[in-house]
């Protein structure tokens, strides 16, 4: 770590602000009698919930193997970035760096933010042109470097010895988005937050956890920059219902775990499938629950199958004449390639 100062990056105005002190914050000795916050006394939902998750984080903290005090919790990763935003980058004046094909809400949220977005576009393997960023790691004005690993659309691993030196190397946040981590043969970053205190890692319980519709998005850091996003988010930002709901869920190990396994055996069987079909030119490798999936003609194959309710999403603006196609159960990855297959009579016929 060449110059890293958390202080020296954080805007001003973060520095300075006094947070809202929720009427809960001054006592945490269970039950009582709350005539504080002026809620109903009446009711099952009737109360605010805990600002800060501790039940739900206590038990991330168990199964991530990581201490309660680096964790933090937002409404969706999707929260955690814009609240990253907000401490770390001025309006108008600072920038982020991001390696396209990426996922897009790092630019959407930079923009929502006034923040310019830098994008270098990943080289031919699909990893970072560690050489053309070199100058950027070195700009000031660029705040944060948005690494997505596996990344979205593409689904590969970035190069870990690549993701160090940038950590090593750059002076400003590096938030390393983690989402399908588990499905992935890489590891976390996860035991590293303690060597680079400029580390953010993400994940998400929408993915390998099955709970998109909970909204847990969780971020990974030192205790400092915790610190910081608790400051700054909504007090009450993950409802009671989600905090119960996804602390029930994160009790069933052994089905989450079914169901990853399930996902990488139908990973494995999609591969082959599509490998042999001739509207296929390529399947990229992945390390997430999805593949990215080179057609011969991505637009017509997508609304054909949309004319099949099969919704896939199509990514040829962004990958050449390429579709991006989830994993789903072993009947639905069936319904897929007979689907796919009937297409292909057809386009043969059409000829
Ligand atoms: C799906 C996904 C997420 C998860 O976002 P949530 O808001 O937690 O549901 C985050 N990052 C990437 C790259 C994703 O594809």
């Amino acid at each position: 770590m060449s110059n890293f100062k958390l202080e020296k990056l954080v805007r001003e105005n973060i520095l300075n602000l006094t947070p809202y002190s929720s009427a809960r914050d001054e006592y945490s000795k269970g039950a009582g009698t709350f005539l504080d916050a002026n809620e109903n006394p009446f009711g099952t939902y009737n109360r605010y919930p805990d600002p800060y998750q501790t039940e739900l984080k206590n038990k991330l903290a168990e199964i991530k193997q990581v201490d309660t005090s680096n964790l933090f919790i937002g409404n969706g990763s999707d929260e955690l970035i814009d609240l990253l935003f907000r401490i770390f980058c001025k309006p108008g004046k600072d920038k982020i760096l991001t390696f396209s094909p990426t996922y897009g809400m790092y630019s959407v949220s930079a923009e929502i933010n006034d923040i310019e977005v830098i994008s270098m576009p990943l080289n031919a393997d699909l990893q970072i042109d560690m050489e053309s960023i070199q100058s950027l790691i070195k700009n000031p004005t660029i705040k944060m470097i948005f690494i997505c690993s596996p990344n979205n659309p593409t689904g590969n691993s970035i190069n870990k010895v690549d993701i160090e030196s940038i950590l090593q190397d750059f002076n400003g946040i590096v938030v390393l988005d983690e989402a399908y981590i588990d499905f992935s043969s890489q590891e976390s970053f996860k035991d590293k937050i303690s060597y680079y205190p400029n580390l953010v890692i993400m994940q998400t319980l929408s993915k390998a956890w099955g709970l998109a519709s909970l909204r847990i998005g969780l971020g990974i850091s030192s205790i400092e920059i915790i610190k910081l996003l608790n400051k700054v988010k909504p007090p009450y930002n993950i409802s009671q219902a989600n905090q119960s709901e996804a602390l029930a869920a994160l009790e069933k190990v052994a089905e989450q775990k079914i169901s990853v396994s399930t996902i990488l055996m139908e990973r494995a069987k999609m591969i082959r499938e599509f490998n042999q079909m001739d509207l296929v030119t390529k399947v990229y490798p992945s390390d997430a629950n999805f593949l990215l999936v080179e057609v011969k003609d991505a637009d017509y194959l997508y609304e054909q199958l949309l004319n099949n309710n099969i919704i896939v999403r199509n990514r040829s603006s962004v990958m050449n004449s390429c579709l991006r196609i989830s994993i789903g159960t072993p009947k639905e990855n069936q319904l897929l390639i007979q689907t796919l297959k009937r297409q292909a009579t057809l386009i043969t016929e059409k000829v």
